[in-house]
């Protein structure tokens, strides 16, 4: 076996995320991982490389608990909407994606993760549409090329949107039910084949790049395809993730449907676990939560999304209160629409804020950051990132303190929620391994990707025409009618409007 390259990082300032203080401190990396922290000077072996982290203050890699590696071709590609509206145009921009195109919208995410600090991502990938098995491996791939480690979960369904949403498919015209028809979903014994097989053959290093499994929200999923991905999940120790009462409507939805929470339902199917991860939760009530937190589960804080799409705020607090685990992400380029984790931390600060005068509840800074490191290492699963410390991957990232950002030092801790935004992001090690150096990422040719990013969007411009055209037709009528939906009372309130 090659003996293990040994880098002494000396000069830099170490973030200490609950004291609020960033001391000098050396690191030792050996291999891929953490050896030894210890003050400056500390003793290193002879033969480890020197890294000078002069003016540098180092944060464990952010970590994106939320996102969909399919968006990024799509960002900004839409202004006003709802997840609902969201639902009637994505076909107008995720169909007709090739093998090649699914590699490089994930490709494209996983470069601006890292560049703007982000070393891990919970990628909800195609699935929905149906995506083979060489397409989830070649989404791996993506990550594995850009060097940042992700789990890479394809969304199952086998109800469409229409299908969902009780009483929507009605209210449609006679020819446009029709239309629609189109978007009917593989059964759930295809799709759940098409997982196992995944499972079995996955090629890529497990470290680095995994798989989870994601019924994508469960009024899109039959109780078979629920409880078939529990088992799936559980077969192979890997993790799952849902969408569960993101929007109001999803609320009000599943009380006409299963006559409770959506949460009391995918309990009741045995999706809830310490692997299982809930995305948004905006809508969920105190027994959700502590359902939850009674599963060791994790809820993904997506705040700029839950702003971008109207879904309400997510009571983040009451959620930590409960025992529930905080991670934080981005959600998708199509909804929130960049990539930033500083951006998400940001929001999920100040939208704790908004939720009323009681400043004693509002999130702390440290919160923000433990949740966006250490609570989204959790749900991920990774066991061993999201701190800097003896034993844990050496996923670091480097800020330039000369960047205006720090421009004076006040509280360390505070300014990287707060105020910074990436733009400080000198450096990225992944597993020990520089990934980004002055601003830019190894071996990526922005150039080239900006070519091929342009290529693919204008293609699937073209090809999505139809699709589009037919989202346009639908778009009012699926609006008003979710607008309904969202009027209807409910047991808890999450709007930022009064009752
Ligand atoms: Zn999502």
């Amino acid at each position: 076996m090659p003996k293990a390259d040994k880098i002494i990082i000396r000069g830099g300032c170490l973030i200490d995320v609950d004291r609020h203080a960033a001391p000098p401190t050396d690191i030792l990396v050996i291999g891929d991982s953490i050896a030894e922290i210890g003050p400056p000077g500390m003793p290193a072996p002879s033969d480890a490389k020197l890294l000078d982290a002069t003016n540098r203050l180092l944060h464990p890699g952010l970590i994106n608990a939320h996102t969909h590696g399919m968006g990024n071709l799509s960002k900004g590609s839409a202004d006003r909407w709802t997840l609902e509206l969201l639902w009637v145009g994505a076909p107008g921009f995720m169909a007709n994606q090739s093998l090649e195109y699914k590699y490089l919208n994930t490709y494209l995410g996983a470069v601006e993760m890292l560049l703007k600090g982000c070393t891990a991502a919970y990628d909800l990938t195609f699935g929905y549409p149906t995506a083979s098995v060489d397409e989830i491996s070649a989404i791996g791939k993506a990550y594995m090329d850009v060097g940042m480690r992700a789990v890479v979960a394809p969304m199952l369904a086998d109800f469409s949107f229409y299908q969902a949403i009780p009483g929507l498919l009605e209210a449609l015209p006679e020819r446009l039910q029709r239309e629609v028809a189109a978007y009917q979903e593989a059964p759930h014994e295809s799709t759940l084949k098409m997982m196992r097989e995944s499972l079995h053959g996955w090629s890529h290093d497990r470290e680095r790049v995994r798989l989870g499994v994601a019924p994508i929200i469960p009024l899109h999923c039959s109780d078979a395809l629920i409880a078939g991905s529990a088992h799936l999940a559980r077969d192979y120790g890997v993790v799952l993730h849902s969408h569960v009462a993101e929007s109001k409507v999803q609320a009000v939805s599943a009380f006409k449907r299963y006559g409770k929470t959506l949460t009391a339902h995918v309990d009741g199917l045995g999706l809830l676990g310490p692997d299982f991860t809930v995305a948004h939760g905006v809508w969920l009530d105190d027994d959700d939560m502590r359902r939850l937190a009674d599963h060791g589960a994790s809820v993904a804080h997506n705040p700029g999304s839950n702003m971008r799409l109207g879904s309400g705020i997510a009571d983040a607090r009451r959620m930590l209160e409960l025992g529930v685990n905080l991670g934080i992400g981005t959600d998708s380029a199509n909804c929130s629409d960049n990539q930033n984790m500083y951006e998400a931390m940001h929001c999920a600060s100040m939208v704790s804020n908004v939720r009323g005068p009681d400043y004693t509840r509002w999130l702390g800074a440290e919160e923000v950051l433990n949740a966006a490191t250490i609570g989204s290492a959790r749900a991920l699963g990774f066991d061993k990132i999201g701190r800097i410390a003896p034993g844990y991957k050496a996923d670091i990232v480097f800020l330039d303190l000369h960047k205006v950002n720090w421009i004076p030092v006040n509280d360390p801790t505070n300014q990287l929620v707060l105020t910074e935004d990436g733009t400080s992001v000198d450096a990225v090690m992944v597993g020990g391994r520089m990934v980004v150096q002055g601003g830019r990422l190894i071996g990526c040719d922005m150039g080239k990707l900006a070519r091929e990013a342009e290529a693919a969007r204008a293609r699937l411009a073209e090809l999505n025409g139809p699709a589009k055209a037919l989202g346009a037709q639908l778009e009012g009528i699926v609006g008003s009618f979710c607008t309904g939906l969202s009027n209807a009372p409910y047991h808890i309130h999450r709007y930022g409007h009064a009752h």
